[in-house]
Parts: structure tokens; sequence; C-alpha cells
């Protein structure tokens, strides 16, 4: 059986404050269309301390307090991705950081078709398997035991 070789993973995404008015359907049709399973999903608003702590490694870059006013600005919506390889399928389904460069090289990719700039690039997405463990368990507060796909039974509709 050659899910042997590909064991379903999960993976942190957000859809920022940036793109939830006019994009948020699009994606969430593009994620389902990607094969991935919506395992968890989440609208927040998220609190400044909330911002701070998640993106922390990047505390002592110069955009770190644009940063977190932007992703305090409005909703985001939290989900939990689950499919094989899901960390670096999602990852290359977004693009690269900066939605110029992903015009570039990955025109087709998420960031490339919606996100405004650099800062304001439509999606979150780990990079690692464990950052996506240690992100997901912050965000949702406890581990993640199904991966029950919620885009087949209706929550989304
Ligand atoms: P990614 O989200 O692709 O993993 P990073 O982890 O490097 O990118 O950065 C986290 C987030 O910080 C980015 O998604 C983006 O919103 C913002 N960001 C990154 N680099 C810059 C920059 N040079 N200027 C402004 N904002 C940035
Ligand atoms: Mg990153």
């Amino acid at each position: 059986e050659i899910d042997y070789f590909f064991p379903k993973q999960q993976t942190l995404a957000i859809i920022k404050p940036d793109s939830m008015d006019e994009h948020r359907e699009e994606i969430l049709g593009e994620i389902r269309a990607g094969g991935f399973s919506i395992s968890r999903l989440k609208e927040t608003v998220l609190s400044r301390d909330t911002a701070e702590e998640f993106y922390r490694e990047h505390r002592d870059k110069p955009f770190f307090s644009q940063l977190v006013d932007f992703m305090c600005s409005g909703p985001c919506m939290l989900l939990v991705l689950t499919k094989e390889n899901a960390v670096e399928e999602w990852r290359s389904m977004m693009g690269p950081t900066d939605p110029g460069l992903a015009q570039v090289t990955a025109p087709g990719s998420l960031r490339a078709r919606f996100a405004l700039d650099i800062l304001h690039n439509s999606l979150h997405g780990s990079s690692n398997q464990e950052h996506a463990k240690e992100k997901i368990h912050f965000l949702f507060g406890d581990i993640i035991t199904s991966d029950r796909d919620l885009t087949s039974n209706g929550e989304l509709d």
C-alpha cells in the first residue's frame, strides 16, 4: 500500500486579514481541490499577545510590529490541513513570501494571485513539521487526534 511511504501529515494554515473579505471562499475551494482535509477550522481575531507569541521567531526583525498590527487588524481563519506531505505541499500552493517574486517564479500560486505585498501576503503556512505541531497546539489548545474532514459534513457551507 503506497500510503505506507506517505503518511498523513498536518500543517497549520491561516487565511490572513487581507484575504478574508475577498478571497476566503476561493482559497477554501483551492484547498479542497488540492486534496487537503480540513481537520480543524476557527475564525477569530487574534489578540496582540497571541500574534506576538505566534510570530515570536521574528521578534527581532524590523517588520515585527507591523506584522503583529496586521495580524490583529481583522478576522483570520485558522485551519489545520491534513494530507500526505501537507507541510511542503501547502507551502508550495501558497508560493513565496513576497508576491512580487511569486508572480515571477510561481504565477499560479495563491500568494501570486491574491497577496497585496510582502507583509499583506494572504496566507500563513508552517515551514516544517515541528513548527506545525507547536503552532497547532498553541492556537487550538489540544492535540489533534482526528483527521475528520470538516469539508464533507457541511460545517463550511
Ligand atoms: P513565510 O510566511 O513565507 O514563512 P516569514 O516566516 O519569513 O515568511 O515571515 C513571516 C511573515 O512576516 C510573512 O508571511 C509576512 O507577512 C511578513 N514578512 C516577511 N518578510 C517581510 C518583510 N521583509 N517586510 C514586511 N513583512 C514581512
Ligand atoms: Mg515562516
